[in-house]
């Protein structure tokens, strides 16, 4: 079994790190996939996939993050040259940015670029004390994506798109900057209930993230029920969405462990043996980041 979404470099598992891998392989959970939200996670990423076996990386810069590189957030600072305007402050910052990602792009444990996309949600809990969504941050929002969604191609990785609300700018901007190439490696992250988003990812070959909200969530379930089995892949979303009955008992956080609550939800709707449905899920895993299938 694979969690393919788990953020255990996130400062909430940095204690933890052994057992949590631990309690994972001993549930069954052989396989990690730990996607970066900014560079400093991505490193992370890049060290834990480096230490364990079985742990694989994504790195990438996450929408919420794209406000760095939006031209009115970027302080004047004093160790600004004179003659130098915001505007291009903010590109060099970019740019660079892209270019540490790239470095880690040839590490061989580096499956995919993740996780980028489109998140039009007013975060109230955030870092950023000028988080505010707007057209100039979605404009942020999207030259990010696109310049990551050419990483991948670059490098032959596979994408892991978050989209929040998103759905109307995303679909249009992924039709225009589509390759070939990323069908069939791409997938659409805690894929929100949508049959548009269903539709998109069945004439592309993008496969769909489900994880522990469908265990409480009755939108969601009957979501995952009309998503073709041969389309899926489990998530944890770790520290987040933990599932039932975890979250009523308040058995926080959220741990690659608890994949089998998703998987077992999945074959009470599908109506499938949890033998076929294990079988087909690694499949495929393995098929969406290029992992050898014969093990
Ligand atoms: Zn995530």
């Amino acid at each position: 079994m694979f969690d393919t979404h788990c953020h255990l470099n996130f400062k909430r598992f940095k204690n933890s790190i052994p057992e949590v891998i631990q309690r994972a392989q001993a549930a069954g959970v052989t396989g990690i996939i730990i996607p970066g939200t900014d560079l400093y996670t991505s490193k992370v990423s890049v060290e834990l996939s480096n230490q364990y076996e079985g742990v694989f990386s994504a790195v990438g810069i996450h929408p919420h993050h794209a406000i760095q590189y939006q031209k009115s957030n970027v302080p004047t600072s004093p160790k600004v040259p004179l003659g130098v305007s915001k505007s291009q402050i903010y590109k060099s910052k970019l740019k660079s940015n892209i270019e540490e990602l790239k470095r880690l792009l040839t590490h061989p444990k580096v499956v995919a670029v993740g996780e980028v996309g489109l998140d039009t949600f007013q975060y109230t809990n955030t870092k950023y004390q000028t988080y505010q969504i707007n057209a100039e941050f979605i404009e942020a929002q999207k030259q990010l994506l696109v310049e990551q969604i050419k990483l991948a191609l670059e490098y032959d990785k596979s994408l892991i798109l978050h989209n929040r609300e998103a759905k109307e700018d995303l679909l249009p901007l992924l039709e225009k900057h589509w390759d070939k190439k990323l069908e069939g490696k791409t997938v659409f992250h805690c894929c929100e209930p949508d049959i548009e988003l269903l539709e998109f990812a069945q004439k592309h070959g993008i496969f769909i993230g489900v994880d522990g909200d469908v265990t409480y969530g009755a939108e969601k379930a009957e979501f995952i029920k009309k998503v073709p089995l041969e389309m899926l892949v489990v998530e944890t979303d770790s520290p987040y969405l933990l599932p039932e009955p975890l979250r009523t008992k308040k058995e926080y956080p959220n741990e690659p462990k608890n994949i089998p609550f998703i998987l077992q939800k999945v074959v009470d709707l599908k109506g499938e043996t949890i033998v076929s449905v294990k079988k087909i899920i690694e499949e495929n895993t393995k098929t969406l980041f290029q992992l050898p299938k014969n093990k």
